[in-house]
């Protein structure tokens, strides 16, 4: 039986549409959430993703700043920027559309964002409490990882979970949530040898790497969940995942598509993320 589909867009709305009663509350007490999005250059796919979630926000009752500076923008000009919204009261939620052009330093502009506002989670302190098991803001996208997986009613304690790929923003919080949530995690990347056994080992694959096709059926438990997260561009122009969708679905027992699985969660997790933000500031 080919494997159940995971549908991230209908998760996504439902999420986005349960936070409308949060909006309501905070409505009534003379609040907006509102999210303010910094956006450097004009690399095509950064402009999408802002106008993804400048869209989302819409849909969900959010308002939303976009903060465009050109290519060459200094550092002090957009440092000045952050401090100006950090201190900003009607603004909740700042985020730096990745990637930045080279020339600036990224890690030091993520860094200034007050963490009370910082719902990309991924400023130091955020990521240390999510180490620490006490997270506050997570990662939109792990944090989207983990609700297709509960959504899909997949156990997860006690479960083996292997996730391919490391980064700061996507594999290592993906890697905490799961262990967090009980899994046995096997974390992998470029130089782990003998991917595929590693693979076949898990109950749920979660697969970040962004190599298009790298996991083939062979690599797949029969009956596991397969969250595909990667974002590759095929030949023939279309989106595709790192996951060989057609041939994974024969084996595995649920398995997200790309695009409609991880993305929209990415969002909505987001939009999530700046409505606690602004809940935050009545506590
Ligand atoms: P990075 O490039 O930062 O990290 C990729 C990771 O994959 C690295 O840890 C790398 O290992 C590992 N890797 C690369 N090739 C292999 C391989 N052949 N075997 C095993 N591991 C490998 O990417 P991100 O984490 O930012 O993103 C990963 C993918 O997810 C991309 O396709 C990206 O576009 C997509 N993405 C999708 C989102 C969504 O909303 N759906 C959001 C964010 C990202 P090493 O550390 O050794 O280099």
């Amino acid at each position: 039986m080919p494997a159940k589909l995971i549908d991230g867009k209908a998760v996504a709305a439902q999420l986005r549409a349960s936070l409308a009663p949060r909006v309501a509350r905070l409505a009534a007490r003379g609040v907006r959430p509102a999210l303010a999005a910094v956006l450097v250059g004009d690399d095509p796919a950064s402009q999408l993703y802002v106008r993804n979630k400048v869209r989302a926000c819409a849909d969900t009752g959010v308002r939303s700043e976009v903060h465009a500076f050109p290519a060459d923008a200094g550092a002090t000009a957009l440092a000045d920027r952050i401090e100006r919204l950090n201190a900003d009261e009607r603004v909740h939620g700042i985020i730096v559309q990745l990637p930045l052009p080279p020339a600036l330093d990224a890690a030091r502009l993520l860094a200034s964002i007050s963490p009370a506002k910082d719902v990309d989670g991924f400023h130091a302190q955020n990521l240390g409490a999510l180490l620490q098991g006490r997270p506050r803001f997570v990662p939109g996208t792990p944090a989207g990882v983990l609700r297709l997986i509960e959504h899909a009613g997949v156990p997860i304690a006690g479960r083996r979970a292997v996730v391919i790929g490391r980064s700061t923003i996507v594999g290592k919080p993906t890697a905490l949530l799961l262990l967090q949530r009980d899994a046995t995690v096997t974390l992998c990347h470029s130089k782990t040898p003998d991917l595929a056994p590693l693979a076949r080992e898990a109950d749920i694959l979660v697969v970040a790497a962004g190599r298009a096709k790298l996991v083939g059926r062979a690599m797949v438990k029969p009956g596991a969940c397969v969250i595909d997260v990667g974002i590759n561009r095929a030949a023939d122009g279309k989106v595709v995942g790192d996951v060989d969708f057609d041939a994974v679905r024969e084996v595995a027992g649920w398995l997200t598509p790309v695009p409609g699985g991880v993305g929209p969660m990415t969002v909505a997790m987001l939009i999530a993320n700046t409505v606690e933000a602004a809940e935050r500031t009545l506590d």
